[in-house]
């Protein structure tokens, strides 16, 4: 038994193993990785999920009823270069032309920057931040100038990436933390002359990547270098282009509108419970990979798996995020020197993405007015879309005015993840645990109870990101593939479909 690879070659199942079949619930990208991979493996997969669309927490709102109209991305917007394995799926899925320079949030001189003194452009910041960063200094602190500056400019950053509360768990010692570890670093080539001298972060990251490696919350400055880094990629067309092409090129059935609702590891198999319909149905299948996030799952009926699973089921931390787009008339802030990138606005707002105009400008423009993580993004989640909407757009008038614009808005969609029932949160995180206890995690999480498997990005070593997405399919897939049944189950199993039932 053998399948093709996108290249043609043959990838025959592992030599004397019988070909398995096997139930993948979820069709985001680390079910439909795995999916694929399971089939070049040789082995049979049918799909089950529970939304009509694919690609989970990669969505991608089209808005205006032209196929080309402005795009706005709801979930996954960027991609690190560092990313191996994203940007080799989209190599194999015929995608590289379609990347371009994602510009990330203080990456243009013109969009915003809230400081202790309002709204100000990057470019005029610089002696705010310092004034403010050197005021929270305890007495008698004697650092370089420049040292002070480039500190300044990353706990900006630093307050820019992180949610409420953990940004206030932060606040003490973390000034003198950055002193700390800028002190062995040379960091006058990354100062930009102009009339206020500042740091570019961007270069900065691109020439100390394994800055802040040492620090206690390493996983955290991980992704605040990533965030705040030049290079980061995105797809002309969408991020959704991922889910399609990798779902056009699984040949077992995806079954959508699926939600599974129960999942029993037994002896001799998995016993899946699913809604369908208005009735709910259980289904015997020999294997079952469960690619929904924990936060899901834990709300699901399940049992068979150890304590310590079940354990780590319940206990994964997960944080909300939410994003408001906005159909505008015009890209108006190019008008405002504003050429791309992010303005970090602060309040209720937080982020603000400016992304290019690619499709016909008649059709309008998409500014990602909001973008809220974590506690931040509980306070807009529960509030209904319209008063989320609105609320988003009387405050981001402070520094856009042409948004209260007669007709400017046009259209406005937002997307809470902490409220969504398929993901329950927008990630999995591990900022404040140290790289052993994280590592432990992921191990615990990603363990297989006879042959019920996981995957998804809460099982990798890349969490909230694609990376861990696809990271985690393969390595799900790998681990079945070489799953051998004990004899025992060889006789008790039996994939049992129902006569006459579709899945
Ligand atoms: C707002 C936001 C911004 C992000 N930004 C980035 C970024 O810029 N770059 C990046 O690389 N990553 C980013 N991520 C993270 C990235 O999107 C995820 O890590 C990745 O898409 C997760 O894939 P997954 O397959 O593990 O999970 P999911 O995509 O959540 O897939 C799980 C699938 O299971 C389905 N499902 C759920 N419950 C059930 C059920 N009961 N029965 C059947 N099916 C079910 C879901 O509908 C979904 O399709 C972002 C995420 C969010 C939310």
């Amino acid at each position: 038994m053998y399948a093709h690879d996108l290249s043609g070659a043959p990838h025959w199942a592992t030599p004397g193993q019988r070909a398995k079949r096997i139930t993948v619930v979820g069709a985001g990208l680390a079910g439909l990785t795995a999916a694929y991979e399971l089939e070049r493996l040789g082995h049979s997969v049918q799909v089950l999920e529970a939304r009509l669309t694919l690609g989970g927490r990669v969505r991608t709102h089209v808005f205006s009823d032209s196929p080309n109209g402005p795009l706005a991305e709801l979930g996954a917007m960027r991609i690190p270069a560092s990313h191996h394995r994203t940007m080799r799926w989209i190599d194999v899925l015929g995608l590289s032309d379609r990347v371009r320079q994602f510009r990330t949030l203080f990456s243009d001189d013109a969009s915003y920057l809230e400081s202790p003194a309002g709204h100000l452009r990057v470019r005029d910041a610089s002696p705010a931040l310092v004034k403010a960063f050197r005021e929270g200094l305890p007495p008698g602190s004697d650092y370089r100038a420049e040292t002070v500056l480039c500190a300044a400019w990353l706990s900006a950053s630093v307050n820019a990436v992180a949610p409420g509360s953990f940004r206030q768990s932060l606040q003490t010692g973390l000034n003198v933390e950055l002193l700390e570890l800028l002190e062995d670093i040379d960091v006058r080539p990354f100062i930009v002359d102009g009339a206020n001298e500042r740091i570019d972060l961007n270069r900065f990251f691109a020439n100390n990547p394994g800055f802040a490696r040492t620090s206690r919350l390493s996983n955290f400055f991980d992704d605040v270098v990533i965030e705040t880094s030049s290079a980061l990629f995105r797809l002309d067309g969408g991020m959704d282009q991922i889910a399609r092409r990798l779902a056009e090129r699984v040949r077992g059935p995806i079954h959508r509108g699926r939600r599974v609702v129960g999942l029993h590891a037994q002896p001799d198999g998995v016993l899946i419970e699913m809604r369908h319909g208005l009735a709910t149905v259980s289904r015997h299948c020999d294997y079952v990979l469960c690619t929904v996030p924990f936060s899901v799952l834990r709300g699901m009926r399940f049992s068979g798996m150890g304590d310590d699973k079940t354990a780590v089921i319940h206990d994964m931390q997960y944080w909300p995020a939410t994003k408001i787009a906005v159909h505008c008339q015009e890209a108006f802030w190019e008008r405002d020197g504003i050429s791309g990138g992010g303005s970090f606005t602060g309040g209720l707002v937080r982020q603000t993405y400016y992304p290019p105009v690619e499709s016909d400008p008649r059709l309008g423009a998409a500014l990602l007015a909001s973008y809220t993580i974590g506690p931040d993004a509980d306070t807009l989640g529960r509030v209904p879309p319209d008063r989320r909407a609105a609320a988003v757009l009387d405050e981001l008038q402070a520094i856009h005015p042409e948004l209260g614009r007669p007709g400017m808005v046009l259209d406005v969609v937002s997307q809470a993840w902490g409220e969504d029932p398929t993901s329950m949160g927008a990630a999995a995180v591990r900022w404040s645990k140290d790289p052993a206890a994280a590592e432990e995690e992921r191990i615990l999480a990603a363990r297989s109870d006879r042959t019920l498997f996981f995957a998804g990005e809460h099982c990798s070593s890349h969490p909230a990101w694609i990376e861990g997405a696809i990271e985690s399919g393969v390595a799900a897939a790998q681990e079945i593939d070489a799953y051998v049944p004990a004899p025992r189950r060889v006789l008790a199993a039996g994939y049992r479909k129902v006569p006459g039932d579709s899945v």
